[in-house]
């Protein structure tokens, strides 16, 4: 977890290298992202960042996401017919995410380049450009007793 400060000189210069402006608005989203952990839906995001700017819109919330996600300070993660969540860390890890209470939880690891190198191989004529790595099952609040759990 980085200071206020931090967080803000990071941001300005992210902006300003995308040719964006600094705004309290953006900076107010991307403080919240930076210090959570919990990957927040935009909703989320506009509800926390309400506390402290009240005149703040939900749809400033999502262009201010969608402008820090642009700028590369933060991650989409986007989920078939679910809203999207946003996750302020960007260097490499993977996901897990609960089937039962959709909460999405931070694991360490990212996959070795040769095992990148390999996938890329199976790939043929698609062009990789990344991955991401998300494990399904429960959460501990949500795991079922074990002679319920199925496992594939
Ligand atoms: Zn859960
Ligand atoms: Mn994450």
């Amino acid at each position: 977890m980085s200071s206020k400060s931090t967080t803000d000189v990071r941001l300005r210069e992210a902006l300003e290298a995308s040719g964006q402006r600094f705004t309290e608005q953006r900076a107010a989203v991307f403080r919240y992202l930076a210090r959570t952990d919990v990957h927040p839906t935009a909703e989320e995001v506009f509800l926390a960042v309400r506390t402290r700017l009240p005149a703040i819109s939900l749809a400033t919330v999502y262009k201010s996401l969608e402008t820090l996600v642009g700028c590369g300070l933060a991650v989409k993660l986007t989920y078939g017919d679910h809203s999207a969540r946003y996750d302020g860390r960007t260097d490499p890890h993977h996901h897990a995410r609960c089937v039962s209470c959709e909460k999405v939880l931070d694991m360490p690891g990212e996959l070795l380049k040769g095992e990148i190198d390999s996938l890329r191989a199976t790939a043929g004529t698609f062009t990789v450009t990344g991955y991401r790595l998300e494990l399904s099952g429960y959460c501990p609040e949500c795991v079922p007793a074990q002679d319920l759990l199925v496992t594939t």
